[in-house]
């Protein structure tokens, strides 16, 4: 059962929310409210009749007590940078989005330097950067994070670049503040590393894409800051030689490699062209960018020539350079995050996010040759991604005035995840599964999981107020 906003009900939630919110909470000019119900990329816009924006954790509570009450269905919204439509509402007009932005202190950074409490709201390069203050290093990473935001980037488990050494999101969260669909507040925000006292309830809550629980604020924990780093481009052959090298360097490096990034030629070269920038000369077809770093001040540069050297005598590069300085690291991660924007602007792009063991990369790369331009015709295939995690974007262009149909993507959608599920594979690996990967889960995700699934959402949200279409809904009582 989706619960209704119609006539009463809505006024009463909307009443209620006056009585306990300020003024600046409450957003439903059309214009105001544009920005909140669109995503990042402009695929998809839902619709809406208000958007919420409390300013602390008992507005959010308040919330949740009034749609709890009416029955009104809610989105949870951070940063509004997800990738698989769950951070906006769908066309029906009767889901209210709750945004978290206005959460957005940094509570407490613990005298240790160990952690430090973020309110959901905070912008992950904010939280980064405290901790860079406090001469420590909060190693969350990716394209988004000038604009993604922390209860954001827990509720979808975020990845990027540096889960080679510091894990996905879930591995750096000590505790969180959750407020539940009735209103309740749970205050789990302990700083523990060990705590064994019954099932980790956080875990529940991270990667559950709002369906289960609104996150108002984490204890995040906090690395060592590394003062030696090192970016490096190689181009490459193939990914096979892609998968070599990054044995070699993990065998002779070991935990001080951070990122290990594959980029295929066509996209590099889209790249160069958007942003007007350049790493390597001649064109190669495979790309690595790779980042080393570790907490002694020097002597990395050195085991890093070795393992060059090595590299470069197995005939495993063909070309490559070590960034000299911040502008020469910021030019090639432009090329790398940029893949996607630059090849949006040649056309009409389906993006990706499959993962494979890392030894079975080449194969899916391969496949993915064989296979997607067949079930579509004119396309170009530019997988990129973290090949140190065997995660990658598979994106498809289909250049202008060629565009994609919606029947395109699910046709290319449906060959991409059989080739994925047939090697073992995940058929999103970092982004979950939101509204657009709904029928995939259903599709391919074994059922004994989704009967847990829909358990579990039962339990927590009953009434099914919290982002209803997204993963899973409630389990039917018999
Ligand atoms: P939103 O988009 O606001 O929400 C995402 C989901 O979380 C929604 O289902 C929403 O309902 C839920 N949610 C949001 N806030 C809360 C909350 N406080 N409590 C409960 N539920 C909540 N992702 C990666 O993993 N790795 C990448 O490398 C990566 N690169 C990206 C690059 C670009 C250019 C872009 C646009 C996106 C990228 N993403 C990546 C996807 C996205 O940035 C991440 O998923 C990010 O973690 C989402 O954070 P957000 O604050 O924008 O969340």
């Amino acid at each position: 059962m989706v619960a209704g906003v119609e006539g009463e009900a809505f006024r009463g939630f909307v009443e209620e929310l006056a009585l306990a919110l300020d003024d600046a909470a409450m957003v439903d000019e059309p214009a105001a409210m544009a920005p909140y119900l669109t995503d990042f990329w402009h695929l998809s816009t839902g619709a809406s009749r208000l958007v919420v924006r409390p300013k602390d954790t008992a507005g959010v509570q308040a919330v949740l007590r009034a749609a709890s009450a009416h029955q009104v269905p809610l989105v949870t919204q951070s940063g509004n940078t997800g990738l698989v439509g769950g951070n906006i509402p769908d066309s029906s007009g009767r889901q209210v989005v709750l945004n978290l932005e206005r959460l957005n202190r940094i509570r407490e950074l613990a005298p240790s330097g160990e952690h430090l409490v973020a309110e959901a709201g905070c912008v992950l390069q904010d939280v980064q950067e405290a901790a860079a203050a406090a001469d420590r290093l909060f190693p969350l990473s990716l394209g988004a994070e000038g604009s993604c935001r922390i209860g954001g980037n827990i509720a979808t488990n975020a990845g990027g670049i540096n889960v080679l050494r510091y894990g996905m999101t879930r591995r750096l969260v000590l505790g969180l503040e959750v407020v539940l669909a009735d209103g309740t507040l749970w205050n789990g925000l302990r700083a523990l590393p060990k705590d064994n006292t019954g099932y980790d309830m956080k875990q529940v809550f991270i990667g559950s894409e709002g369906t289960l629980g609104v996150i108002t604020a984490a204890t995040l924990a906090l690395a060592p800051r590394p003062r030696e780093r090192h970016d490096l481009w190689l181009a490459i052959e193939s990914p096979e030689a892609g998968v070599e090298l990054l044995r070699l360097f993990r065998s002779r490096l070991g935990e001080t490699i951070s990122a290990f990034e594959l980029i295929a030629d066509a996209g590099v070269e889209a790249a160069e062209q958007a942003f007007g920038a350049r790493v390597v000369e001649e064109r190669h077809p495979w790309h690595l960018l790779v980042t080393v770093a570790w907490s002694f001040a020097d002597g990395l540069m050195a085991h890093l020539e070795a393992v060059l050297e090595e590299a470069m005598e197995a005939g495993l590069v063909l070309d490559g350079t070590i960034a000299q300085n911040d502008a020469q690291r910021a030019v090639m991660w432009k090329l790398r995050e940029g893949q996607s924007e630059a090849m949006t602007r040649k056309g009409s792009v389906w993006r990706s996010d499959v993962a494979v063991a890392t030894d079975r990369v080449p194969e899916l790369v391969r496949r993915c040759d064989e296979v997607l331009p067949a079930v579509r015709p004119g396309i170009v295939v530019f997988p990129f991604g973290h090949l140190g995690d065997g995660n990658l974007h598979v994106n498809v262009l289909a250049a202008s005035p060629d565009r994609l149909s919606p029947e395109d993507r699910s046709r290319i959608q449906d060959a991409l995840f059989d080739i994925v599920a047939g090697m073992g594979g995940s058929f999103s690996a970092e982004h979950g599964i939101g509204r657009w990967k709904r029928g995939a889960l259903e599709r391919l995700k074994d059922p004994v999981e989704r009967r847990l699934m829909a358990r579990l959402k039962q339990a927590l949200d009953p009434a099914n107020i919290l982002n209803p279409g997204v993963i899973a809904e409630p389990e039917p009582r018999p």
